[in-house]
């Protein structure tokens, strides 16, 4: 599947190696949801791949994706 850049995977999951909360902003992630630290973001992040989950999250915005992506996940 295509990455729609959709920025939900900066924002929805907690990522301990950039300290970073579950549903909180990547501190990297440009208002066009696009990374503005890429050569240098972390080894988590370099191998993320879109998946199914990227279809079963998608919504118009991204309150609504992440509400989706913390239901399944139950986070
Ligand atoms: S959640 Fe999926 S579609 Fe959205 S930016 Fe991440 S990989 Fe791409
Ligand atoms: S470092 Fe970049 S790719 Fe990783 S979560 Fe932050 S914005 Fe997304």
């Amino acid at each position: 599947m295509e990455c729609r850049q959709c920025g939900t995977c900066c924002v929805a999951p907690d990522i301990s190696s950039l300290g970073k909360p579950a549903g909180v902003h990547c501190r990297h992630l440009g208002d066009d949801f696009r990374c503005r630290d890429y050569d240098g973001r972390p080894a988590v992040c370099r191998g993320y791949r879109p998946d199914e989950l990227c279809r079963l999250i998608a919504a118009p915005t991204m309150d609504e994706r992440v509400r989706r992506y913390r239901a399944i996940f139950d986070i």
